[in-house]
């Protein structure tokens, strides 16, 4: 070696240019590891996926244990501890993509391809898996591609794509309509329709207040919180409550109260209120927030910012979901202008010591972290798993903090009620369910897309609006909601009736309810968190026994074993998700038993093991008496 040069192995090369992008990402994160998920996303985009060297620099530079890392890796489905290929495709499973034949249509691109489902091709080319919904569910079968999403799949767009992929061409070169995601709006009332300027609904918040005087004091009080009884945030806490707005993330929970409790709510030393916006929308059938966030990014933002004004909060964050990967720009870009008119940022409409911005966190493909305790844990850059509770997020929230969570939709009617009034939005729907619901309508019908009525609609109605017929069932509020049969269909979405999360998937007679429902199980399986072991494993033994249902090799048996588990998973899961694993099961066995039933080997009991069979012969070797004199000499035998 000449002069003491040192020959640069292409391993070393590799590590150092890995250590390169995390130095960079771990500093554009301030070295702060509750920022631990997006440093992780940032560094698997750069490098394709997250290298035992990434992890091992990761360790040295944020000064969390190894272990640590790799849990955090481990748990979210979008990161990848192993290399995958230069593209990188991910069919969407859900079951309105399964109707429409996703599986075929991946299998075709495996074959021509030369890749195994599941692999990495040869030569690293592509890799090609499967994931849950992608909230393309009124444009599938769908994929996406190195977190593009791709709709309206057929056998020719997959031929198309195959030929890309092996002609190496880069994403940016594909044709621009591949990557057209639609709104498919089909009916818009006050949220759809809202055509206010940004900053409306802020300063009308701003003048709810008495007088200018308390509106000052209100203002210069912003960060501390106020006491009540003043205007300005308490009276814009009034209005919100007045419109009886209700949660549209499916628990239905008072907002009002919500962000009354998260305002009463001591501060400690250091400590801050917290907003986030929970759009990890994952429940299969489910795609209105991404419209949402697509159509009225600043109704959002605007309520979001209203929440913080009413509760006194400095810090927000947009939890979005890793599917919706390709709106991140997009949306940086509409914050980024917000800050620019004074709507983010410090002194916000002006005023001194008004400070509220917001953050988006991207999630990585954990369903489970659309339960707020476990967003909150993964925003503070850990494994997505629901905490205990009590204390509720309102009081120990982010980083311990008082913290506010509520859907995209809330906060979008949040920023409608500021500008228009609470009285206003409670005359509308029904006096338990106030204002309008997104539904997200799906599968078997003429008009699938976006929805908008007033709370108070008609099954039918909706059904009738989106041309559905020769309808057998409708799927409520996704895999943990309802199913409806036909005699339930004058029922009406609302509170007091039918809570619904948004998805509103549609099956006419030609769907087996029974592989329905056999999806839905597949996925809760897949999501549960690992957490507990009653939803751990319990999820799993409802997989296995709807698979043997599904080969002809179950019989009633099995179905009381569907009720034993139901029972199980209700009273010892540590959350929702657990507690709803089994109703897409219970609910289908009800109302579409002959699914069920014509699966079963026979309707009475057979034991798969006959014993006295298998001991027959032992007794006769060992000389003990055969089964029909051991029998024989029982009392009560029948001679
Ligand atoms: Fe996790 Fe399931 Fe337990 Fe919920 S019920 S904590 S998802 S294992």
């Amino acid at each position: 070696m000449a002069g003491g040069e040192r020959v640069v192995g292409l391993s070393e090369l590799h590590a150092e240019a890995v250590a390169g992008v995390v130095d960079r990402v771990v500093a554009l994160h301030r070295r702060d590891a509750t920022k631990l998920v997006q440093i992780l996303r940032e560094v698997q985009e750069a490098c394709d996926w997250i290298s035992p060297e990434a992890i091992d620099r990761l360790q040295v530079t944020l000064g969390i244990p190894r272990s640590r890392i790799e849990g955090v890796a481990g748990f979210y489905s979008f990161f990848y501890t192993q290399p995958r290929g230069r593209y990188r495709l991910l069919f969407s499973d859900n079951i309105t993509d399964c109707m429409l034949g996703n599986r075929d249509l991946r299998d075709r691109l495996c074959k021509s391809l030369w890749v195994e489902p599941g692999k990495v091709s040869e030569e690293g080319l592509v890799s090609v898996g499967m994931t849950s919904c992608t909230g393309l569910c009124d444009q599938g079968p769908a994929l996406l591609v190195n977190n593009l999403a791709i709709g309206r799949l057929d056998v020719a767009r997959i031929d198309q794509i195959a030929e890309l992929i092996r002609e190496r061409v880069p994403l940016a070169d594909w044709p621009a309509e591949f990557f057209a995601v639609e709104d498919n709006i089909r009916r818009a009332d006050i949220l759809l329709n809202c055509q206010m300027a940004p900053g409306d609904a802020l300063r009308a918040a701003r003048a709810r207040a008495p007088d200018e005087g308390l509106l000052a004091s209100n203002m210069r009080s912003w960060r501390e919180g106020l006491p009540s009884g003043l205007g300005g945030p308490i009276a814009m806490l009034d209005e919100v409550k007045r419109a009886n707005l209700r949660g549209r993330g499916g628990a239905g929970f008072t907002t009002g109260l919500k962000w009354e409790a998260c305002r009463n709510a001591p501060l400690k030393a250091g400590q801050q209120r917290i907003v986030v916006c929970n759009a990890d929308e994952g429940e299969p059938g489910t795609f209105k927030d991404r419209v949402l966030l697509t159509r009225q990014a600043d109704l959002v933002f605007e309520g979001m910012t209203v929440a913080a004004y009413a509760i006194g909060a400095t810090q927000g964050f947009l939890y979005l979901r890793g599917e919706y990967r390709y709106l991140l720009e997009a949306l940086q870009a509409v914050l980024a202008r917000r800050r620019r008119e004074g709507l983010l940022g410090a002194n916000i409409l002006g005023i001194p010591g008004a400070d509220f911005d917001i953050e988006i966190h991207l999630g990585a493909g954990a369903y489970i972290c659309g339960e707020e305790s476990a967003l909150i844990e993964s925003l503070e850059g850990k494994r997505g798993t629901p905490r205990n509770r009590p204390p509720f997020p309102v009081t120990n929230g982010y980083l311990d903090q008082p913290t506010v969570v509520n859907n995209v939709e809330t906060f979008a009617a949040a920023a409608l009620i500021a500008l228009k009034g609470g009285d206003w939005y409670a005359s509308i729907g029904t006096r338990h369910s106030a204002g309008s619901k997104l539904l997200s309508v799906a599968g078997d019908c003429a008009r699938p897309g976006i929805y908008e009525y007033p709370f108070g609609v008609s099954v039918r109605q909706v059904l009738e609006d989106c041309g559905a017929v020769d309808v057998q069932a409708v799927q409520v509020s996704g895999p943990s909601g309802v199913c409806l049969g036909p005699e339930e269909f004058e029922r009406i979405i609302g509170f007091e009736d039918i809570p619904t999360a948004g998805a509103f998937t549609v099956f006419n007679h030609s769907r087996d309810m029974f592989e329905v429902a056999r999806n839905y199980v597949h996925f809760f399986q897949h999501e549960s968190c690992g957490f507990c072991t009653p939803c751990r494993v319990g999820t799993s033994l409802l997989k296995n026994l709807m698979d043997k249902l599904h080969k002809g090799a179950g019989s009633p048996y099995d179905l009381a074993e569907i009720e034993k588990l139901n029972q199980l998973l209700q009273s010892m899961s540590h959350c929702g998700l657990g507690h709803t694993a089994c109703n897409p099961v219970l609910d289908t066995m009800e109302k579409f038993r002959p699914a069920y039933e014509k699966r079963m080997m026979e309707r009475e009991f057979t034991p798969a093991f006959d014993l006295d069979r298998a001991l027959s012969a032992a007794r006769q070797m060992t000389g003990r008496d055969d089964a029909g004199a051991h029998f024989a000499s029982q009392p009560g035998a029948e001679a």
